[in-house]
């Protein structure tokens, strides 16, 4: 097994977390490009914090080895690793001026003139106007980024951030996501976000370990885990994803055609995680906003070469800049289309006899087997 790599890469290599008989991570290997931002996306227990925890070496991995650059840090303690974790309590010091809570890593390690890197991290999140207020004094977004700067300080090869925004709300949260992504695109350093928010992690990472049940069921950059979903676990964890049942008919080379509600739907074969022998069952997915719809009395309009479903109209809802549609189908139960700019006189009522139709590009195959999560 390797327990080496020559970049700056985290590196982990067959590395699981049994408690007694309960297997929080199976052996897992994943690597962490240097400098990237990286994060770890799941539901609650799925074993996200405990693969941050063996990686900060707060948690002693049961089997696998943790290497960082060059070095296998696997046994080394937390303090002699070049990691910083940042948790979603700030844990900041509460009698200490927010100057004095980044300095701490200074001082501890004996460094006396502190002035300059101080307040060069304080510029960095922003934060350079508050260095005399104490922690109470600042919002949860400012308390964060004080975690963070106090984090950097020590210029860790690896920023682990667990959770880190769960305690803000909603808005403060997606202005801290981009806040975070500027830092980490400023400072250069690898950062492991932990978070089961998949907005958060496909808006923040350039990379996404998709976690379930102790294992990694996907790993991708966001766009190709949203367009590309191999499982129907990670396809529904990462948005609507209109799974059609549907039955093999033919295969050719780069298509694969499948029968599904009384029509015909082309899906090309690199985008099919699922068996595809002749009857064999594939869920066919496509995402709600990559369908049109057109009036059934208008379906010769409707380019050829286009997958098409024929529905009926259940619900029309205007959201914001976009209309959400659900649709009932004989190829299935309640559609999702969204649809942007749709004005009033050209909306499609409830009721509406409609096609939906979509381009076999943006068309997904799952495995049918899979449950449905
Ligand atoms: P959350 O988002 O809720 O923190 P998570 O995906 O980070 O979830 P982990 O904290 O890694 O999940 O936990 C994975 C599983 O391991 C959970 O079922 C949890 O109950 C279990 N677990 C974690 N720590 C321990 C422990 N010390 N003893 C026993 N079981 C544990």
């Amino acid at each position: 097994m390797t327990t080496t790599n020559s970049s700056g890469d985290v590196r982990l290599s067959g590395i699981s977390k049994t408690y007694g008989s309960f297997t929080a991570v199976h052996p897992l290997d994943l690597t962490v490009p240097q400098g990237s931002f990286f994060a770890l996306l799941g539901a609650s227990g799925c074993g996200k914090t405990t693969t941050l925890r063996m990686i900060a070496g707060l948690e002693e991995p049961t089997s696998g080895t943790v290497s960082l650059g060059e070095q296998d840090v696997t046994r080394l303690p937390p303090y002699k690793r070049p990691v910083n974790t940042v948790f979603q309590s700030y844990a900041l010091f509460p009698h200490l001026d927010i100057f004095e809570n980044v300095a701490f890593g200074l001082r501890r390690r004996g460094i006396k003139s502190v002035k300059k890197q101080v307040e060069e991290m304080l510029d960095l999140v922003q934060l350079g106007e508050q260095a005399r207020k104490k922690p109470h004094q600042l919002s949860g977004g400012q308390q964060q980024r004080v975690a963070v700067a106090r984090a950097l300080i020590n210029h860790p090869k690896v920023l682990l951030l667990d959770e880190p925004l769960g305690a803000l709300d909603l808005k403060l949260r997606r202005q801290m996501q981009l806040e975070l992504k500027r830092i980490q695109t400023e400072v250069g350093i690898t950062f492991v976000h932990v978070t089961h928010d998949q907005e958060e992690a496909m808006t923040m990472a350039d990379t996404v370990a998709v976690m379930n049940a102790g294992r990694v069921e996907q790993l991708g950059a966001p766009a190709d885990l949203y367009e590309n979903p191999r499982t129907t676990f990670v396809a529904n964890f990462l948005g609507t994803s209109n799974l059609i049942e549907a039955e093999v008919d033919t295969r050719s080379g780069e298509e694969i055609v499948l029968k599904a509600g009384g029509g015909k739907l082309t899906l090309p074969s690199e985008r099919c995680s699922a068996p595809t022998t002749t009857g064999g069952k594939v869920l066919v997915g496509v995402r709600p906003e990559k369908i049109s719809l057109t009036h059934a009395d208008d379906a010769g309009e409707i380019p050829d070469g286009r997958n098409r479903v024929t529905g009926r109209i259940a619900d029309a809802s205007f959201i914001g800049v976009s209309t959400q549609y659900v649709i009932d189908s004989p190829a299935g139960p309640e559609l999702a289309v969204y649809v942007q700019n749709v004005d009033r006189d050209t909306r499609l009522a409830p009721g509406a006899e409609v096609v939906l139709h979509w381009s076999p590009a943006h068309t997904f195959g799952l495995d049918a087997s899979q449950d449905i999560e």
